[in-house]
């Protein structure tokens, strides 16, 4: 352990960036986090981005002292953050986590000219706008977006630790 250096401030923060400096595991996203080593630091000897992810506290108790988080799961809400991030906005992410959060949800109103903030969850036919409400100015107030079966399928999937490729 002491011949371990630090892990690199720039790689640390990569890490930290691609969770939104929250635990990578999407029912929990609590903070704060430290860095995790997927594979042991004893076993592959080296900090590398593909294998560090960032937990909570509780979470990352949960995998080293109670152990009903394994190492394939977490080796897969990693692949699954790079995934989302890569894939997906910022605000795409946040509504698919509002439907991770709660499982009942089935619309999610948003304001008013908002598809192009979700045209990828649109295009992989995940969402579907259903309604608006009353123009203001030419606009709609709001809108209304439905999570297809395939979206409550990827979601799920997202959250029970399966591969979303
Ligand atoms: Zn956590």
């Amino acid at each position: 352990m002491k011949d371990r250096p630090p892990i690199p401030a720039q790689l640390k923060r990569d890490v930290l960036v691609e969770a939104g400096h929250r635990c990578a595991i999407p029912t929990c996203k609590t903070y704060p986090v430290d860095i995790h080593h997927i594979i042991p630091y004893e076993t592959c000897q080296k900090h590398a981005f593909d294998n560090l992810i960032a937990l909570c506290c509780t979470c990352h108790s949960r995998y080293h002292r109670y152990e009903d988080i394994d190492r394939k799961s977490l080796q897969i809400y990693k692949t699954n953050l790079g995934l989302l991030n890569h894939r997906y906005g910022e605000i795409e992410r946040r509504v698919l986590q509002q439907f991770c959060d709660k499982p009942e949800l089935e619309i999610i109103r948003l304001m008013g000219l908002s598809e192009i903030f979700v045209l990828f969850l649109l295009k992989d036919g995940f969402l579907l706008k259903i309604t608006e409400g009353p123009h203001i100015n030419g606009s709609p107030s709001w809108e209304e977006y439905r999570l297809t079966a395939s979206g409550r399928q990827f979601v799920d999937n997202w959250r029970q630790a399966r591969s979303l490729e």
